[in-house]
Formats: structure tokens, C-alpha cells, sequence
């Protein structure tokens, strides 16, 4: 379902809403055409220099603080997302180093243990 305010700067047609219901033009799935919520108000809000009424489902109070609770999780999703993508990058590029590591080590190097150590030592790791 999609809707907008039945605002002054945004009217529906030429007819006056309804004062008794919610403000929100609201469109059902599948519907072309707009038409006022036909929830009771619930609530009173100052909007574009208005007092309207609103239902609680379409409070715009409470859909800012929603969208700012959502837009909020998705950053620290996203966050996460790429810090899982960097680790994996990282640790893709240890392990191919680690066949490096053992060839020398074959190859004779002289200090097997340090140049292992150092290695594990430089292990990327994994983010909590
Ligand atoms: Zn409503």
C-alpha cells in the first residue's frame, strides 16, 4: 500500500477530506486511483502549517521515528556487510600468501620458525 498526505500542496482532486478521518490519501494494491484513508484520527499534527488528523498508522511522527529506527539498521547492516567483505578479501589474500611462505620454506630458507611465525603473526582477523 503507497499513500501521501492530503495536504494543501498536494490536494486530491477538488473534494475537501473529510475532517473526521485521517488525512492520508491511501491506494490499495492493484487500484489506480487515491482515496482518503478511512481510518478515525487518532492523533492531531501541525503539518505543512496545518493541524491535520491522522490514524496511528499513518501518524507522521511515528512513520519519521520508523524510518529513521530502519534507515538506522540498515547502516549498521551495511557496516557489517563490509567489514565481513573486507575480512574476506583480506584472509583470500593471506592464504595465497601462505603458499609463498611454505615454498620458501622448502626452497631451505634459513629461519623456517620466524618466517612462520611471522606469518601466522600477520593473520587477518575476523570481525566480531
Ligand atoms: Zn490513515
Amino acid at each position: 500500500m503507497s499513500f501521501f498526505i492530503w495536504s494543501p500542496n498536494r490536494a486530491l482532486s477538488q473534494r475537501q477530506p473529510d475532517a473526521t478521518r485521517c488525512r492520508c490519501a491511501v491506494r490499495g494494491v492493484g487500484s489506480y486511483f487515491s482515496h482518503q484513508c478511512r481510518n478515525k484520527v487518532k492523533v492531531w499534527r501541525q503539518y505543512e502549517g496545518k493541524r491535520m488528523g491522522f490514524c496511528a498508522l499513518h501518524d507522521p511522527v511515528k512513520r519519521e521515528a520508523l524510518r529513521a529506527t530502519r534507515a538506522a539498521r540498515w547502516e549498521a547492516e551495511s557496516k557489517a556487510r563490509d567489514e565481513r567483505d573486507a575480512y574476506s578479501d583480506a584472509r583470500r589474500a593471506w592464504l595465497l600468501a601462505s603458499v609463498e611462505v611454505v615454498r620458501r620454506i622448502a626452497a631451505g630458507a634459513n629461519d623456517a620458525r620466524g618466517l612462520a611465525g611471522e606469518h601466522l603473526a600477520a593473520e587477518p582477523k575476523k570481525p566480531a
